[in-house]
């Protein structure tokens, strides 16, 4: 399967060079998908700084709101009329305590040793119960300010926090507790600074998971208590890790950071949309991938045009040459493109050397150093298919037969018979000279096609092939030895005898053999017997002249 082997090989060539093309490539993409992997990685961990410290700016105001509260209980803890719960007098200094203005302050309370409601900052104080709440009995067992998780206020059923105090009531042996209800104004600043930035969640939790605050609004339908259930607000409260990247509950990936406050269980976490952190550097990457694959589209389309014009035009014009070549066609020379590779030039040049060694071992005789036979026919049906196109004039061919040469080889051997033939075909060439075309077709047989003008009639012809008769009519001597030797030549006309030199040459040998056959050593013209027809001069000299070049 010839074509597709040649298809093949030129495919493989082009895509060697898309090959080569994307090899150098190669290293750009990998250089920037490692520049986009480092900008990712920088981008996240400012992200997850800028989340961590917002959740931290939140810790800080929780704690002081939490050292707050401490101190405001303590001071509370010194009026008599608060420690006593007197009676009206309590209620109006603690209500004027909340009327200070503190935004994180939502309720005072007062509480006996058994948790129930003695006065406070509501009409409600004296039926609220808290005997059941944990940070109560905390307070009490420790002596100290204790803090609840997130409750829901029993006053206002709003989430809150509550902090309690245990205060000695002199005189009676029993203890009162000062109870705060506590807000965390610094939530929605927090959440609007998170928000303001790749449109960050906060989230804070409590140390049972509880979830304090969901900004700016928890998922669509999910409950506090389902939220508690999410993996990532175990992580936030339970969890250790002041970073990490996670799914919130509606599935968007977000970067956290968090700050968890000591003591308290109280955890802050504000997650960023992680696309939005990485979107300057997604834009860029797009924008450089398009750059990287024009790029590698543009050099692939060099190369197959520099694969195309530099080296296929060159190997497909030497395979077409090497086939031709193949196909007996050897006096064709490859030409190539000027803008085909140098190396390919000079293949091209070794290719025409070689064929025109091809040419001379072809078509000249080794031996004299004539055209041969495989010349001779190849002009002859040459000029005929030219035939009337080309000059008019007559053409005189002329075959020579060297009589008794058989025994010169026989006396004498082979290699004085070739130096006898050389010697011959000298002397025939040396009466020829310029005047016609001179071959050797066979052992001692030789040809010359004389072109003469219309004017030269059969005689002179005869005058020619005399001549060279005459000059072979004489003794050769060679190493002392001498051999004599004769020849018999036939003589025929284009277009006296013939259309065409092909079959002049026939009729020429017939007459050579009437020679042999009339006693040898002589020239036999034969009688015109055709039409005459014009036929053209020949390119022989330049075309021998090229061959022995
Ligand atoms: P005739 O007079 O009838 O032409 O007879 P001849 O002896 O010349 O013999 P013929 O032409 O029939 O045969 C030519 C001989 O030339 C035959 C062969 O031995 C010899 N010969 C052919 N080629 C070569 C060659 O290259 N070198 C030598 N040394 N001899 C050759
Ligand atoms: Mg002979």
């Amino acid at each position: 399967m010839p074509v597709e082997g040649v298809f093949y090989r030129r495919a493989r060539l082009r895509w060697l060079m898309v090959l080569i093309v994307l090899l150098a490539i190669a290293p750009m993409f990998a250089l920037h998908l490692s520049r986009v992997q480092s900008s990712r990685e920088a981008l996240l961990q400012q992200a997850h700084q800028q989340a961590t410290s917002l959740a931290e700016g939140g810790v800080r105001a929780q704690q002081q709101i939490a050292d707050h509260a401490r101190q405001l209980t303590e001071v509370l803890a010194r009026v008599p009329s608060i420690r006593n719960a007197s009676q009206g007098e309590c209620d109006e200094v603690l209500t004027s305590v909340l009327g200070d203005g503190r935004a994180w302050l939502t309720a005072i309370f007062v509480f006996d040793s058994a948790g129930r409601g003695l006065c406070g900052t509501s009409p409600a104080a004296r039926s609220l119960d808290i005997s059941d709440r944990g940070y109560f009995h905390e307070a009490i067992a420790t002596g100290k300010f204790a803090m609840s998780e997130l409750i829901v206020s029993r006053v206002t059923g709003n989430p809150i926090i509550a902090g309690a105090l245990p205060v000695a009531r002199p005189g009676t042996g029993t203890f009162a507790v000062i109870g705060l209800g506590i807000a965390l104004p610094w939530v929605e600043q927090v959440a609007k600074e998170a928000g303001a930035k790749y449109s960050g969640i906060l989230i804070v939790t409590d140390r049972s998971g509880n979830v304090i605050a969901y900004r700016p609004q928890s998922p669509d339908g999910w409950k506090r208590e389902e939220l508690r259930d999410h993996p990532l607000i175990g992580r936030i409260a339970q969890g250790n890790a002041s970073v990490f990247e996670a799914a919130d509950p509606t599935g968007t990936d977000r970067v956290f950071g968090v700050a968890r406050m000591p003591g308290s269980g109280i955890a802050v976490a504000v997650g960023f949309n992680r696309s939005e952190v990485l979107n300057p550097i997604e834009e860029s990457i797009r924008y450089d991938l398009i750059l990287l694959l024009a790029v590698a589209a543009v050099s692939i389309g060099i190369a197959l045009l520099a694969a195309e014009f530099g080296l296929l035009r060159g190997v497909r014009a030497l395979k077409d040459a090497a086939l031709r070549l193949k196909a007996g066609k050897i006096g064709l020379r490859v030409k190539l493109p000027s803008f085909v590779a140098g190396e390919l030039h000079d293949l091209a040049a070794t290719y025409n050397a070689m064929t025109a060694e091809f040419e001379r071992l072809a078509y000249l005789d080794r031996l004299t150093g004539l055209p041969n036979r495989r010349y001779l026919e190849r002009h002859l049906s040459r000029r005929d298919e030219r035939g009337q196109r080309t000059l008019p004039g007559r053409q005189a061919v002329l075959a020579i037969d060297i009589d008794g040469f058989k025994p010169v080889n026989d006396g004498y051997g082979h290699a004085v018979g070739d130096r006898v033939l050389t010697t011959i075909a000298r002397r025939i060439a040396s009466v020829v000279d310029e005047r016609g075309h001179f071959f050797r077709v066979g052992g001692d047989e030789f040809v010359v096609i004389a072109p003469l003008t219309k004017a030269q009639g059969r005689e002179i012809a005869r005058q020619f092939a005399e001549e060279i008769r005459q000059a072979l009519d004489q003794v050769i001597e060679l190493d002392e030895l001498t051999f004599p030797i004769a020849c018999s030549i036939g003589i025929a006309m284009v277009p006296d005898d013939a259309k065409t030199l092909t079959g002049a040459l026939e009729i020429a040998d017939a007459a050579l053999y009437e020679a042999k056959r009339g006693g040898r050593n002589r020239v036999v013209d034969m009688a015109p017997t055709l039409v005459p027809d014009n036929t053209d001069a020949e390119d022989y000299s330049a075309d021998v002249h090229k061959l022995r070049a």
